[in-house]
């Protein structure tokens, strides 16, 4: 790719900026990582990111991108002990209750199970690996600078540990990847701009989450679990094996319902919602560490796109523009897919960059936060309006599921969907819609399959 500058500048070495690192140095003589937390050598938890304790599942939407941007990344993950489902008969999926018919389906890298903190320092060890890339750590970002026209962002300020407070960091492109917490907003305020205009959908949502030893054998040599919530339970669980021959369990419910963090009552609220063959599996395990909570209040959506006026020399990329409930496992692919659009955008050269990304990034964002809503919103419990576009958009996704239960080809379609490899507008298509519309016209459609046995887990709340 053609060079279009010297020095860009990434905020936040979480996801979202290390694979915009990475994309960002083929077209930029160098790349600097600034973030705020001391990184750790390898794998390993840290403050800036408290939801790496929890389970992360990155969806092949996600896989895919990250395999091209760093070739062999995935064998190695899998050398390195963690479960990658390759064939489809070992990934039970049943999005809404209803469990995909995925039977004749072709295999291969499909999902990956690593830890959070695990693949975090994988990417990461790549990332330090380039020639043009420096990390510097426990380095806080506190502001922007920008030219006397105030029509570009020129740098940013910040405060390193046991340094000046202030100093400036001059560059040719900024992007803000620090994360749900981003505080862009303010720093274009101080600079003369509008806020974004920000939509959100309150859940208060909270997550509790333990490890446990995994038997191989266990559950039929499962992968992963999951058991959504519905409209008459509003909790649920997942459950994947990872690396070290482990289990991670996140129990989440949503206001009123919340997963507690006593281990006898995490017992007795998971007995609530998992099949009993599940529950005696977690009931038998070894713990191998204590339970922890996390609380997520909001999906939030940050319109950058939607901003009359907006600097020159700055991006805004991952959570920091959208973080969507985190039960549909799509944060970190939707930062995956913006690095492809931020690829194909920077090959479009400088010119109106910032437009043009903030544009076609929100549309896999815009993907995310629809599944999210509109599923958040299926839920009784959860307050909001429930206009009737979105009614009806939710009545035929229930269609296509009942379908995709029975027509292997229709559950391949919904999975390549909601993994974030092909778009919605897919499901329809005249070679989808008819056989849905015709099947249901033959018969309603069967209410939600009870997850009543481990062949048949669930991820997501129910439609
Ligand atoms: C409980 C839970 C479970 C989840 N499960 C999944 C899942 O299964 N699958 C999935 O794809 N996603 C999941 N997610 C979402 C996922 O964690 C995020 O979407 C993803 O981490 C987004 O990455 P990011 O790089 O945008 O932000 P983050 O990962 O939050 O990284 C932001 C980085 O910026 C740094 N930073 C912040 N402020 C500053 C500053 N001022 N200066 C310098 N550095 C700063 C932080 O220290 C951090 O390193 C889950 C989220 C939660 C809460």
């Amino acid at each position: 790719m053609r060079k279009i500058g010297d020095h860009a500048v990434v905020l936040g070495a979480g996801m979202a900026g290390l694979l915009a690192a990475r994309v960002l140095s083929d077209a930029y003589g160098r790349v600097t990582i600034l973030e705020r937390d001391p990184l750790p050598g390898t794998a390993g938890d840290r403050r800036g990111v408290p939801q790496g304790r929890h389970a992360h599942l990155l969806v092949p939407g996600g896989t895919e991108i990250l395999d091209q941007l760093f070739p062999g990344l995935l064998d190695e993950l899998a050398a390195g002990g963690v479960p990658v489902v390759r064939d489809l008969a070992e990934f039970h999926f049943a999005p809404a209750g209803r469990p995909l018919n995925l039977r004749g389906r072709p295999a291969g890298p499909f999902i990956c199970q690593a830890s959070r903190p695990y693949l975090e320092g994988h990417v990461r060890t790549r990332v330090r690996a380039m020639p043009t890339v420096a990390i510097v750590d426990r380095c806080e970002v506190v502001g922007l600078s920008n030219d006397s026209t105030r029509d570009r962002v020129t740098g940013v300020r910040v405060v390193r540990a046991g340094g000046d407070a202030g100093e400036l960091v001059d560059a040719d492109l900024v992007i803000d990847a620090t994360g749900r917490g981003s505080r862009t907003p303010n720093w274009l305020a101080a600079i003369g701009y509008d806020r974004p205009p920000e939509e959100r959908l309150t859940i208060q949502m909270r997550y509790a989450t333990r490890h446990l030893r995994r038997r191989p054998d266990a559950l039929g040599g499962a992968k992963v679990i999951g058991i959504g919530a519905e409209p008459s339970r509003p909790t649920g669980l997942v459950m994947f094996a990872q690396e070290d021959h482990r289990w991670i369990l996140t129990a989440m419910g949503y206001d009123g319902h919340h997963p507690p963090t006593d281990p006898q009552a995490f017992l007795a609220f998971i007995e609530a919602i998992a099949p009993p063959d599940v529950f005696a599996e977690i009931r038998d395990a070894e713990p191998l560490d204590g339970i922890v909570g996390h609380r997520f209040p909001a999906n939030v959506r940050r319109r950058y796109d939607r901003m009359r006026r907006f600097p020159d020399g700055l991006l805004v990329i991952g959570d920091a523009a959208c973080s969507t409930n985190p039960a549909y496992a799509l944060g970190m692919s939707v930062a995956a897919v913006q690095a492809a659009v931020l690829r194909e955008t920077l090959a479009g050269g400088d010119r109106d960059l910032a437009r043009r990304f903030l544009r076609a990034a929100a549309k896999p964002a815009g993907v995310a936060w629809e599944f999210a809503v509109g599923g958040d919103l299926a839920l009784p419990s959860v307050p909001g309006p429930r206009p009737l576009p979105g009614r009806v958009l939710n009545a035929y996704v229930a269609r296509v599921q009942a379908a995709a239960e029975h027509d292997p080809v229709i559950a391949g379609r919904l999975l390549r969907v909601v993994s974030l490899q092909d778009p919605p507008t897919r499901l329809f298509r005249p070679s989808t819609a008819i056989p849905v519309l015709l099947r249901s016209l033959r018969r309603r459609p069967a209410a939600p399959v009870d997850a009543g046995a481990v062949d048949t887990p669930v991820i997501g709340p129910r439609a």
